[in-house]
Parts: C-alpha cells; sequence; structure tokens
C-alpha cells in the first residue's frame, strides 16, 4: 500500500530507469480523480490495446469513448518501445477485479502466479483497480498474432521497474489486467511470469538509464554504422551517447551539419525518412517531412507534427552523438 507518485516522481523514476518518455499535453491533470479514488496504489497492471498505430492508440487511450472516458491508461507503450504519459491520476483500465487477487499482490507473497482471479467487473465484492493500479496500455492487436517487438518488452519492463522501484515493491506488484479479472485475456502474446522474472532481474541491480542492455560479459557494440572520424569531436568519457537537443532555431536556420545526417539516418531506421536521396547534411524540406512522420509516429498531431524537431521529440529519437553544436 502507498501513496500515488506525483507527476514529477512518475517522470523521474521513469527516465532514470532509462525509459523513453514521451509527455502528451495537459497528462499532468488529465484524470478521473473526480469519479473515485486514486490510491492507495497496490501495483502495475499490463494490457493490450487491441488497436494498431502508436497516434492512434495515444488518442485512444487519452479520450476514451462514449462508453469508457479517458483517460484509459497512465501510460501507452507503443512498438517503438515509447511511453507515451497520457495521466498521472485515476485511469479507466483495471475496472473491477478480484480482492483475492488484491491481497496476494499487496503481500507479494504468490509463486509463479497470483490465484486465477474470480471477480470481474460488476461482480460481487469486486475491487476498484482503478484505484489501485497503475495501468501500461501496450500497442497490441491482441489476437495472439501480432508481434511483441524486442523494444516495446524491453519498454514494459522498464516502465513496470521504473515504478516498482519508486514504490519499493517487487516484480510481484506487476500483473496482467487478465490476472486481475476473469473477464478479460490482456495481455495476449507473452506471459507474465516470464515478463516478471525480467523485472526481478532488473530491479536486481541499480537504475540503469543510459543504454540498450548488454551482456556484460560482451563488449558493447554499436547499433549504428561507425561514424568518420573527427578530430575535433570531444572524447572524454561524458561525451554523450546521443545527441543532445540543439534547440529549435538551430533546425530553422537550414544548417550544414553531420548532425542532420545522423538524424536522418535515423528517421529512415524509424521508418520515417522520406528522402529521394541522402540523408545528407543540409537541412531541406525531406527532413521537415520526414520529421513531420516521426512526430506522427509518436502520436502528435496538428501544429505538434510540423517537422520542426522539439525536445521531446528529439530525445525520442535517440540521434547517436555526432558533434559539438554550439
Ligand atoms: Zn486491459
Amino acid at each position: 500500500m502507498a501513496t500515488p507518485l506525483t507527476a514529477d516522481r512518475l517522470l523521474a523514476a521513469l527516465h532514470a530507469e532509462g525509459v523513453t518518455v514521451v509527455e502528451h499535453p495537459g497528462w499532468r491533470t488529465h484524470h478521473r480523480n473526480h469519479k473515485g479514488a486514486w490510491g492507495p496504489v497496490n501495483g502495475v497492471m499490463i494490457h493490450h490495446t487491441v488497436s494498431s498505430g502508436s497516434a492512434a492508440s495515444v488518442a485512444l487511450c487519452r479520450d476514451g469513448y462514449a462508453a469508457l472516458p479517458g483517460p484509459l491508461c497512465h501510460g501507452v507503450i507503443d512498438k517503438a518501445g515509447t511511453v507515451h504519459l497520457v495521466s498521472a491520476g485515476r485511469a479507466n483500465h483495471a475496472g473491477g477485479g478480484d480482492p483475492a487477487v488484491l491481497r496476494r499482490v499487496t503481500a507479494e507473497d504468490y509463486g509463479d502466479r497470483p490465484p486465477a482471479p474470480r471477480a470481474h467487473d460488476g461482480s460481487t465484492g469486486a475491487v476498484d483497480g482503478n484505484a489501485r493500479f497503475y495501468g501500461f496500455e501496450c500497442v497490441n492487436l491482441g489476437n495472439g498474432r501480432d508481434p511483441w517487438p524486442t523494444a516495446q518488452l524491453d519498454a514494459i519492463e522498464r516502465a513496470s521497474a521504473a515504478i516498482c522501484r519508486a514504490h519499493g515493491w517487487s516484480a510481484r506488484s506487476v500483473i496482467g489486467h487478465s490476472e486481475w479479472s476473469a473477464a478479460k485475456i490482456d495481455p495476449r502474446g507473452f506471459t507474465m511470469p516470464s515478463m516478471r522474472t525480467r523485472v526481478t532481474t532488473r530491479l536486481a541491480a541499480p537504475a540503469k538509464p543510459p543504454t540498450k542492455p548488454t551482456k556484460p560479459t560482451q563488449p558493447s557494440k554499436p547499433t549504428q554504422p561507425a561514424k568518420p572520424s573527427n578530430p575535433t569531436a570531444p572524447t572524454s568519457p561524458t561525451t554523450p551517447r546521443y545527441q543532445p537537443f540543439p534547440g529549435a532555431s538551430f533546425f530553422t536556420a537550414r544548417p550544414s551539419s553531420p548532425v542532420i545526417t545522423a538524424m536522418g539516418r535515423r528517421l529512415a531506421a524509424e521508418g520515417c525518412g522520406t528522402y529521394a536521396v541522402g540523408p545528407g547534411p543540409r537541412w531541406t524540406e525531406a527532413d521537415r517531412r520526414s520529421y513531420a512522420a516521426w512526430q506522427r509516429k509518436l502520436g502528435f498531431r496538428g501544429s505538434e507534427a510540423d517537422g520542426w524537431p522539439g525536445r521531446t521529440s528529439w530525445n525520442a529519437l535517440k540521434v547517436p552523438y555526432t558533434a559539438k553544436v554550439p
């Protein structure tokens, strides 16, 4: 039992665990606290969305629909492993569930799985799970065939561990919706015992923000092609792994910079590149169009997806460090 994390603490916990986070407009105050309790909290619940596409899934989970008003979770975890924050309070995700499950999750005293739930939303004695659980909706069709990419599973592991670490919980505080309600089947396509094993392993070590997990016995292998050597590039151990956001005016000045080439390569790797030639060092309209596709992939729309880089989308892109930008 614990007091829910504030929006700031939730965000800090996710960052500390190395989660790529996008804060969607208004997420800190978008909640259903006027409809019921938020807290004390006892765990984290994992769902699948039965939807596809980051933007559509984020919109659905933020707004909900007539019969189930949003927010429908705290964070949407997309297939690229980005966690989209849409709420920091009570959300419509868990519904009613089994009090026996809540007791075992709170005590963290079960084995592989909590007891099979017998209650569901609306059944006699069901407990209000929306007060008790953080919820992550993971983008997947839930048909058992839609794949769960490595990056997405990694983000589920990290986001769950972040909250457990912040509260001092073990991985037994992380359950699937199907483990809470007899009427639910999500998440489908991976098992919650396997995810709890991953979270347990992660929690055994200190939070490690910087990089993708690599086997400790092997040297880390760069995921990007080696950059041409640049004698002026800083080589001190404090060189960041990713290019810091150079500021909006850097782009609007239409620079010629290796940072733009590195950005274009990442956009192409994310399936957002619209380059006929390149990418190259000079900022062009193709860069802007490609970047707009990336913003839409993250769930931004309208003027927030105009192709001019902002800090949030830039950080999510993880452009390898190439050059110091004055
Ligand atoms: Zn669910």
